[in-house]
This record gives C-alpha cells, structure tokens and sequence, in this order.
C-alpha cells in the first residue's frame, strides 16, 4: 500500500529526510487507498534549491521550446487519463463518471488553453513614444511555490503548473495532503514528457510543515496558492517578509438570482450546480435568490430534486453524488446543517445524518433550506457540502444587495430571460465572475475573485501573465 513514489525532486523520485507515514483515505470506504510520507523543511528546502539551480536556463528557453514540452505532456495526460480518473476517484471520492468527465478533463482543457495562450504571446512588445527602441520585456517571475486543494485537484494543479511552466518559472508543487495521488501521476507525467531536472518538483506535506516553509523561503519568488481564505490570509502573512508576489484563488459562496422570468429549469439546474461534486466547488451557487412571485414552486421544485438526488459510492457508475472528503469535513457539514435548523431556516429536503444504506463512507443527504436569512451562518460560511439555501427577494436592488453581501466574490449567477436586466445585473455583482442562464464556464475565460476570493486570475493568457514580470527597457539604444 505505502507509494514507493515519494517526493520528485531535480528529476528524481526521492525519499523523504525523515518518514512520517500518511494514509490517504477513500472517502467511500474510510479505508487507506496509499500511504504517503509528509515532508518537512528539509525536503521543502532541497525542493526550492533543486527549482533555483534550473531557473537560469529554463528561463531562457524559447517558448517554441517549452510549447513543444507542454503538447509532449497533453500527449500524455491524454493517453493516461483514465489512471487519473482513478487516482482522482480514490483520494476524494468523486463518482468515476464525474472523475473522468469533468475532474480529469478540466486538466487536459486548461492544458490546451494555456499552450494557445502561450504560442499567442508576445514576451517582448514595443513601449511606443519617440524612442523606437524602447520596449516591455514580459520574463518568469522565477521560482514559484504552487500549493493546492483536494477538491477540484487536477484543476487547479494543471492550471499553477502549466501557466508557471509556459511562462517560463521553476516550481515547486505541493499538492493538499488529503489528495496527493492525482499530483504524483501527473509528476511522473512531467518526467515522461521531458522536462529538465529541477523545473518542476513536488513535495507532499501538510501546511505547517512544507507549506510553511515553502511560503517563506527567501529563494520563492512567488507563492500561487488556492484553497481557504484562512490559509490564504496565513500564507500571505508569512510571504510579506521576503515580499513575494502572492497569488490567492479563495473561497466562494456564490448567489444564483433567479427572476420570475427565467427559463423553467433555471431551479433544477441551480440546486443540481450547487450538488455537483458533492458541493465541493469554492464556485458553487450555494445561495438561491428566488423573486418572490415564483417563490413557493421554486422552493417546491428545489425539495423535489434533491430528494431524487441520488447519493452512491464513487465506484458505482452513473450520475450520482459521491461522498464528501473527510470525515472532519463531514462534521463540519453536520454542524452547519443543525445550525440552519436551530436558527430557524425551514429545512424542506436532506437533513443530519447519513443517507440509508450508506452507513459507511462520508455520506452527506443532499439537503435544501428554504426561508434562509442571509445573515444565517449557513449563508455567510462555506458549508462545502450538498446543502443548498433559499432567500426570498421582492426588487433586482434588493437582490443585487443581498448577493453582494458577503465577504466573498467569487462567482455570481444570474437567471432571466431578459437580456437587459441581465447585464445591468452582471455590472453591479461584486465577483470575479458572472455566469448568466446556466454554468458556463466559457472556455479560456480568466477564473478568478474579487474580496476575500482572492486577487489572482487563472486560465489562458491571464493564466500565464500571473506567473510573470513586467520590465521596461528604455532610452536611445
Ligand atoms: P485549505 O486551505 O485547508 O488547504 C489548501 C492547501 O493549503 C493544502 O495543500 C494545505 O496543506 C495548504 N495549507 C493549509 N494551510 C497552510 C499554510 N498556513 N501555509 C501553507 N499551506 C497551507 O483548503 P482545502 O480544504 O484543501 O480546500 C477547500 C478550499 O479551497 C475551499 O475554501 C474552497 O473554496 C477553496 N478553493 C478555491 C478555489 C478557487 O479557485 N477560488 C478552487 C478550489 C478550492
């Protein structure tokens, strides 16, 4: 069970300095599916100098070159897709059909943005002015720390790794501890296709250990971090000393404002978007603003869905919902649920406790509140679970005021038919992103928050512009 494969490190497999053992859970069975080591500082340490030694040259590729090595490894994350549906699947308990549809193929689909984006991309522009030679120069930041969730795991590793390897910066990846198996693959991925030694290593660990350290070195240029505002705020706490740029995708709590005169699957698809992945989606429309002419039946129909909601374990095939990651994660659900209940929301599907039949795993009952005030904790905190809540509204001010508070900024959605309404809605939504009639994710488009989601932007060029320095050139030359 214990992974030979430890830590990738200049173009190794490397042991640990010292073990420190680490089951990695299936979430549907709470058995151990692999045992990993958690590095420490001393791993980091070897990790950031093995990325520091291989910047000055993988810097100064050209980007035919590093596009040449970023297609070898579609090739490959391509032909090895269906093991990374499965590594995917074990670690945090995505159905298979959801692992290897949308969990696997966003990775393989930001891959190919990002190597357009990079063939697109001019590194050197012309300042303009009277001097014809002065210029912009656009080169890596240098060595990058990449630290990243469970949730969406190969996501957010593709778009940190290939964004900071297309802009031309040497990295060190740690993975989240709880969901490690995906990043591994995709290190031996990065092996396969080519990459010089020390371009890209990873180290597991936890966050106090390697992400710590990782996040105060003084050789890391910049940290691009996604997961929880809390660690977001620690970790760029702990940057400021060496003042590195800090890059932050945060948590969400995203409103759907349903109008009175959206299409008649606007709620169906809402509460089915909002379970997607067990709702584990730092973007998930987890707060339904329904006009109140429409109210009742929206909150009728939302009951309705859940209830036929089905719950599974991941192994089963189908298009069902699968366990939540942890049972620390399940507790916290739990709580959150019985504190809807006690501050007066009306629950109207799901509920405490387990699903039938599922006594075993991280089963959570897919779970509906209606009536919910926005100042309810379950709709200010992230629940990050299959519970959705429903908050009435009588005017598009109103609705608009309630979206816009929290202290988050993620994704916003809007559901009319109007298409006026719907842009002067989209303008006044304090997100990074607005997502009108359903939940498209417009390929390509930039993914990114405002507030406390964060300050970074990911995905195509804006993807490879995070990872890279501005330098002005100038006088007669
Ligand atoms: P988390 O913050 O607990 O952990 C994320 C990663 O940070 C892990 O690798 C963890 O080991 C590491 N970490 C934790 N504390 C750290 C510290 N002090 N220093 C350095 N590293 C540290 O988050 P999680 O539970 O793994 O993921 C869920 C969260 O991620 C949710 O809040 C979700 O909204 C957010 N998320 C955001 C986006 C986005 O793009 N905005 C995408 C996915 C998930």
């Amino acid at each position: 069970m214990s992974d030979k494969r430890q830590f990738y490190i200049n173009g190794q497999w490397v042991d640990p300095v010292k073990a420190n053992d680490f089951e990695v859970i299936n979430p549907s069975t709470e058995k151990a599916c692999s045992v990993i080591s958690l590095g420490g500082e001393a791993d980091a340490n070897a990790a950031i100098e093995a990325a520091s030694s291989a910047f000055d040259s993988w810097s100064q590729t050209t980007k035919d070159q590093r596009l040449d090595l970023i297609n070898k490894l579609l090739a490959i994350y391509q032909e090895r897709a269906s093991e990374m549906a499965e590594a995917i699947s074990s670690e945090m308990g995505a159905p298979m059909a959801l692992a290897s549809t949308a969990q696997c193929g966003a990775g393989a689909a930001h891959i190919k943005n990002l190597a357009r984006a990079l063939k697109a991309y001019e590194f050197e522009k012309p300042l303009g002015g009277h001097a014809p030679d002065n210029r912009i120069l656009h080169e890596p930041i240098g060595v990058c720390a990449l630290i990243t969730p469970w949730n969406w795991p190969m996501n957010q590793v593709v778009l940190k790794v290939v964004g900071a390897l297309a802009a031309g910066c040497t990295m060190v990846l740690k993975p989240s501890e709880i969901a490690p198996l995906s990043s591994m693959l995709f290190a031996e991925m990065i092996d396969q296709a080519g990459f010089p030694a020390g371009v890209f290593n990873l180290v597991n660990g936890d966050g106090v250990g390697v992400g710590s350290q990782l996040t105060a070195h003084p050789l890391v240029d910049m940290v691009s971090f996604t997961g929880s505002t809390r660690a977001g705020i620690a970790i760029s706490k702990n940057a400021a000393d060496t003042v590195k740029r800090v890059s932050l995708e945060l948590g969400g709590k995203g409103a759907n404002i349903v109008f009175a005169d959206a299409d008649e699957k606007a709620v169906t698809r809402g509460v089915r978007h909002c379970f997607n992945n067990s709702g584990q989606s730092c973007n998930a429309p987890t707060r339904m603003l329904v006009e109140r002419s429409i109210y009742d039946q929206a909150v009728q129909t939302a009951a309705d869905v859940a209830a036929k909601t089905q719950v599974d374990l991941a192994s089963v095939e189908g298009r069902h919902i699968g366990p939540v990651v942890s049972q620390l994660q399940f507790d916290k659900i739990q709580g959150l649920i019985q504190q809807g209940i006690d501050e007066g929301a009306r629950l109207v599907a799901g509920g405490t406790g387990k699903p039938d039949g599922l006594e075993t795993g991280y089963f959570v009952k897919p779970t509906v509140f209606a009536d919910v005030n926005n100042q309810m904790a379950i709709a200010r905190e992230e629940v990050f679970g299959p519970v959705l809540t429903i908050i009435p509204f009588d005017t598009e001010a109103e609705a608009i005021a309630i979206a816009n508070d929290t202290p988050y900024g993620l994704t916003n959605y809007v559901q009319t038919q109007d298409s006026e309404k719907a842009n002067r809605v989209a303008r006044r939504l304090r997100s990074g992103m607005v997502q009108v009639n359903g939940s498209h994710m417009g390929g390509g488009a930039p993914f990114g928050g405002y507030k406390q989601s964060g300050n970074g932007r990911e995905g195509g060029v804006w993807g490879l512009e995070d990872f890279l320095e501005v330098k002005a050139v100038t006088g007669w030359i």
